[in-house]
């Protein structure tokens, strides 16, 4: 049941709409009022996702598409289109990693990482404006695009170079496809997500010693949840953020303005040692 009319009657694309964040901004937009077409390569749970939300009263469908194979883009934004008409919203959310020592790290792995996380923004991005281009030319309403970075494009993991590199190439790419777009009242903005609590966190999740590790860096104290990255979602989506573009917003509990280690959190009734 939609809770929202923030984006009503938008048509929204979410690519890794799967998993994690992208499954929970797909339920985000449905339940403002947005017609999903979720995209991902996982089939099964992709389609448990739509199923999901028209459950609940929502509307959505499912469309196996890899971001990086740009017949499966361009048959992603027929379908869409075949579907709902038109295209509004595309959030490029798809994404992997590939963890390894620097010296080690393989060429097969570095271009795997690069393949899914910039070149796939990029091709679904080009043929999503594109579209948007076309709908504007007919006389409809400019669309959004919202990118997916990370902290990684501006501070890095050491064994994470192909994934930072992905993703500070994210942060760039979004800034110029604002200025290309611009002149068509198409706004583009990414979002930078810390330490969310999601499949990729991997032991994060599980791990005491490797949460701790993240903790320490994490002002707020806790791990995020993929709803609080898909409230900013909506949020970029909407009219809400009309003279916003080119810009990468970063929800990551305060990692990013801390220079040193994060203090223990005061919790409720514990007065701050002083
Ligand atoms: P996740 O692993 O839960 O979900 C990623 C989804 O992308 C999966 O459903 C996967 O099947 C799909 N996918 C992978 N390759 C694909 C391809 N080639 N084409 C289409 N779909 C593909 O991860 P998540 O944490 O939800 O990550 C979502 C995005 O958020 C990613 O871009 C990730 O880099 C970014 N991010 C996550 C975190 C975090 O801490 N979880 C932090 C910063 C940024």
């Amino acid at each position: 049941m939609a809770t929202g009319e923030t984006l009503k009657g938008k048509v929204a694309i979410v690519t890794g709409g799967a998993s994690g964040i992208g499954r929970a901004i797909a339920h985000a937009y449905a339940d403002q009022g947005a017609k999903v077409m979720v995209c991902d390569i996982d089939e099964e749970a992709g389609e448990g996702v739509a199923a999901d939300i028209v459950d609940s009263g929502g509307e959505a469908r499912f469309r196996h598409c890899d971001v990086g194979e740009r017949l499966d883009v361009r048959n992603l934004i027929c379908a869409t289109t075949d579907a709902f008409d038109r295209l509004d919203i595309l959030v490029n959310n798809a994404g992997i990693v590939a963890g390894g020592d620097f010296l080690t790290l393989t060429e097969e792995d570095f271009d795997r990482v690069i393949r899914v996380n910039l070149k796939g923004h990029f091709l679904v991005g080009q043929a999503a404006a594109q579209q948007m281009v076309r709908q504007i030319e007919a006389g409809g309403a400019p669309g959004t695009i919202i990118n997916m970075s990370s902290i990684n494009a501006v501070v890095a993991i050491p064994t994470q170079a192909a994934y930072a590199a992905s993703k500070g190439g994210v942060k760039q790419l979004t800034e110029a496809m604002a200025l290309s777009l611009a002149p068509y009242g198409i706004r583009v903005n990414a979002i930078g997500p810390g330490t969310i609590a999601t499949p990729m966190a991997g032991a994060v999740n599980s791990d005491a010693a490797a949460q701790r590790m993240v903790l320490s860096r994490t002002p707020l104290g806790r791990i995020g949840q993929p709803g609080e990255i898909a409230s900013v979602a909506v949020f970029l989506a909407s009219d809400a953020a009309s003279y916003m573009t080119g810009e990468t917003i970063y929800v990551d509990g305060g990692r990013l303005a801390l220079n040193y280690l994060a203090q223990r959190p005061v919790k409720a009734g514990e007065e701050k040692k002083k």
